[in-house]
């Protein structure tokens, strides 16, 4: 019980945190302040081209509202988490990527090699990927 109350207590303190979005480069781009090739903006998520692209396709898809990391996701946040997801597989139609497969890959944290700290998808393919990972 306390032990729950706790972990309750760590991801409302991080997500009141995560509030501060000035310096977030993914903020800046939701919200137009920083350019990017957006390629799906809607409601509650933005997709847009990653400037380092590892294969044919590779497109970010980030919540517009900044959540830190999924290390932060509170229950709330499941309809979200979902609807990214239909984003990416829709996205991956779009681009022609669905048949032949694709991956799906969200980093956490610095092991994880999370390197921007607002949520995100990568959705990556147009190329047989790579193995193994980690
Ligand atoms: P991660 O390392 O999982 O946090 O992924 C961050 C990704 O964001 C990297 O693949 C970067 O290339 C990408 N990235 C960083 N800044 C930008 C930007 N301004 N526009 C598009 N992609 C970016």
């Amino acid at each position: 019980m306390l032990k729950a109350f706790a972990i309750h207590l760590h991801s409302h303190l991080s997500r009141i945190r995560s509030k501060m979005t000035d310096s977030c480069i993914f903020c800046k781009i939701v919200s137009n302040e920083t350019g990017a090739e957006i390629v799906h903006r809607d409601e509650q998520v933005t997709a847009f081209r990653d400037i380092h692209s590892v294969a044919p396709t590779h497109i970010l898809i980030v919540p517009n509202r900044h959540i830190e990391s999924v290390g932060v996701l509170a229950s709330e946040d499941e309809q979200l988490m979902g609807h990214l997801f239909t984003v990416a597989r829709r996205l991956a139609e779009k681009e022609g990527i669905s048949k032949g497969g694709y991956r799906l890959i969200t980093n956490t944290g610095a092991n994880g090699g999370q390197t921007v700290f607002h949520l995100h998808l990568h959705l990556i393919g147009g190329q047989r990927m790579r193995y193994p990972m980690g």
